[in-house]
This record gives structure tokens, C-alpha cells and sequence, in this order.
């Protein structure tokens, strides 16, 4: 989509060295915390008296990704959001990331290129340095593998495991979409595959196919906490659906919770795309997956101050762990939430 077909140029005519010099010649660093980036055996980071926050993720292609309809540019992009989402939801701010890229000999350099504009412009886009990575060959497609650092001071960081009984359940922006993007790519692409002269439907689709192909990080919560005061008590990203990631902060802080149904945000084109695929859009918000919103819990004591912030909408509550993780549905019966979905008696969508 965003490659220049016309160009092919062999990263043997390069060489490895001189690949890692054309892709990384023009990189600008922007935080003060990057003493030295590309180009010695390590870089050298200074944290300032900060705490330094680690992660790292590993995309592989066929598993993670589709370069049938992922553009290179985009998974670039999302490649470096993944991470940069992790390190919000500790309730910092990412800082610096290595990329390390398994290349098979199918990936001229142009192509390699579109994946760095993608990686830079996250960069640029979110004050992140890419201060180094590591590049080799691959028998087996592409692999991406991007470490991010991240730094806050010791009292600011949250983890899953703090979530208390009584305490308010947040997300931080509509679910589901990124996974109704999904399953349209996945209809086109057998349709194409099935008759290569279709075109692909995709029209008033953009939201949900924006939310998968190019994500955003949710490093704007942290700065939204510190303006208003607030400091989630546990909070995490929303990589997996809300279902399985509500359990992960239940199982760590040793809660249970209620979720009303009604109070799950989910944007118009994935709710209309869950049922054009028969599926129940509360389904597609509890198991889809990739949103890479924030979920969160505040003590109800920080009610006042986030009731009128627009990025945090208050979905349930935490409850004693043997109250179990409930939904509340619609018709306003209690049903646990289970590991695929929810133990509906009803279907709560039938309005
Ligand atoms: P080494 O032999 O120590 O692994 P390399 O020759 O692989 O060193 O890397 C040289 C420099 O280029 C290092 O600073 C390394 O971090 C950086 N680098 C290597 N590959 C990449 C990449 N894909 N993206 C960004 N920086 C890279
Ligand atoms: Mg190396």
C-alpha cells in the first residue's frame, strides 16, 4: 500500500552494517534521559533518580501479524505502540526502544523502510528515542521484537495488584473495535482469496480498521492522572478483551468485581459489524482483543475528580473475592463472566 513496488533493492547490495546505517541515519533523539543511542556496543541511558521501567514484546509474522493486509508502515507503527501501551499502564512514560528485526531475503531494503517510517513516526509521534536493536536473517518470515524503556518516580508507579473492594472499574476508551476490524480483514482476505478480481468492501469501516492496522497507546492517561490528582490503585492494557484482563487485576489484587453491560463503552461500527457477524457486541468487547485501552480501578474517594474527565468511563465496581466476576446485564441479571464471553441465561441484545 504505501510501498514503492517498482524499487527493489537487495539488502545483500547493502550489507547488513550499511542496512542498519540507511535505516537509521536520520534518527533524532528527544529525551534528555538518552545519553547514547545507535551506534557503540550499548546505549547509555541516565534515569535521573527515576525508576526505570522494562518490557519487551516479540510480533511474529502469521501469528501476530498479516502481511496480506497489515501495510509495513502501519506494523511498524504498532509494533512500537504495543510496547509503548505496556509502559502507560505501569502509570509512566516510555522513553526509549530497541528494535531488533528477523529478516528473510523476501524483504528488500525499500521494504524494511516502510516498516522504520512507521517505527519513527511513533517515535516522533510519542518523544520516544530508538536508541538501538539488533538485525538478522530469518528462514521463516519476519520477526519484530521491540524492547521499550520507561521511567516515573517510585511513588507514581501502579501495578494489577492493588485493586481494592469498593473501588471504581475504568476503561479509558470504546472496546471491541480493533477486533471487528479483524474479522473484516479476515472476510476480505478469503473472499480475495476465493475471487482475486473482488474489491475489498471496506467502505464507513475506517474507525474499526484504524483501531486495528494503526492503534494508539494510551500514554496520555498518565499525564491526565498527575493533572487531576489521581492515582489509579491498579490498572493494566487492554491487549486481550476486557473479560480475561479483568481477571488478571481480580486474580492479582485478590477481588472480585461486577461489570454492568450497559456501561461498556463500544464505538457504532463495531457494534453494528458484531452483528452483521451474528456475534453478541458485548461478546466482541469482552474477547476482542487489541484495543490497547487502559483499564483501571480508583478508590471511590477520587469519584469527584474523575467524574467529569471525559477518557475515564467507570464501568463497575470491585467487589470481595467471593462475589466472583460478575456482568450485569441489561435486564439486569448477574452472570459470571467466563473465560470466552459471559454465562448469559439471556441475550441481553434482543432489545
Ligand atoms: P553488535 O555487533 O554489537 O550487535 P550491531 O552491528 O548489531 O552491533 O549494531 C550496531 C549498532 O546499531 C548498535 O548501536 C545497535 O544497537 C544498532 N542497531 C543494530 N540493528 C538495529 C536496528 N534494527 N534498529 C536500530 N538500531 C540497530
Ligand atoms: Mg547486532
Amino acid at each position: 500500500m504505501f510501498e514503492d513496488r517498482t524499487k527493489r533493492t537487495e539488502v545483500s547490495s547493502l550489507g547488513e552494517f550499511g542496512l542498519i546505517d540507511y535505516l537509521t541515519k536520520d534518527i533524532n533523539l528527544f529525551n534528555d534521559s538518552t545519553e547514547y543511542g545507535i551506534g557503540d556496543d550499548a546505549a547509555v541511558i541516565n534515569p535521573q533518580g527515576k525508576k526505570v521501567l522494562i518490557s519487551t514484546d516479540l510480533l511474529v509474522e502469521g501469528v501476530h501479524f498479516d502481511l496480506t493486509y497489515s501495510p509495513l508502515k502501519h506494523l511498524g507503527y504498532k509494533s512500537v505502540i504495543v510496547n509503548l501501551s505496556d509502559i502507560a499502564a505501569m502509570n509512566a512514560i516510555p522513553t526509549q526502544i530497541t528494535v531488533s528485526l528477523a529478516l528473510s531475503n523476501r524483504f528488500s531494503v525499500e521494504a524494511i523502510e516502510e516498516i522504520y517510517k512507521g517505527i519513527k513516526l511513533a517515535c516522533k509521534q510519542y518523544n520516544v528515542d530508538l536508541i538501538g536493536g539488533d538485525t538478522t536473517t530469518s528462514k521463516s518470515g519476519l520477526m519484530i521484537s521491540i524492547t521499550v524503556l520507561g521511567l516515573a518516580e517510585e511513588k507514581d508507579i501502579v501495578y494489577r495488584k492493588g485493586a481494592k473492594a469498593g473501588d471504581l472499574l475504568c476503561v479509558s476508551g470504546d472496546l471491541g473495535a480493533a477486533y471487528a476490524g479483524l474479522l473484516v480483514m479476515e472476510r476480505e482476505k478469503s473472499e480475495f482469496i476465493a475471487n482475486p478480481n473482488m474489491q475489498p468492501q471496506l467502505e464507513g469501516l475506517d474507525y474499526i480498521l484504524e483501531r486495528l492496522l494503526k492503534p494508539e497507546a494510551r500514554v496520555d492517561m498518565v499525564n491526565i492522572f498527575k493533572e487531576i490528582g489521581v492515582k489509579p490503585t491498579s490498572m493494566m492494557d487492554i491487549s486481550d478483551g476486557l473479560g480475561s484482563e479483568i481477571k488478571h487485576i481480580c486474580k492479582q489484587s485478590d477481588v472480585g468485581c461486577s461489570v454492568y453491560e450497559d456501561k461498556i463503552p463500544i464505538d457504532q461500527q463495531a457494534w453494528d459489524m458484531a452483528r452483521e457477524f451474528k456475534m453478541d457486541p458485548t461478546n466482541l468487547t469482552l474477547n476482542g482483543g487489541e484495543d490497547y485501552e487502559l483499564l483501571f480501578t480508583i478508590s471511590q474517594d477520587d469519584y469527584e475528580k474523575v467524574k467529569g474527565v471525559n477518557e475515564i468511563i467507570i464501568i463497575g465496581y470491585m467487589t470481595e473475592p467471593e462475589a466472583g466476576i460478575n456482568l450485569i446485564t441489561k435486564n439486569n441479571v448477574s452472570a459470571p463472566i467466563k473465560a470466552q464471553g459471559w454465562d448469559g441465561l439471556v441475550d441481553s441484545n434482543e432489545e
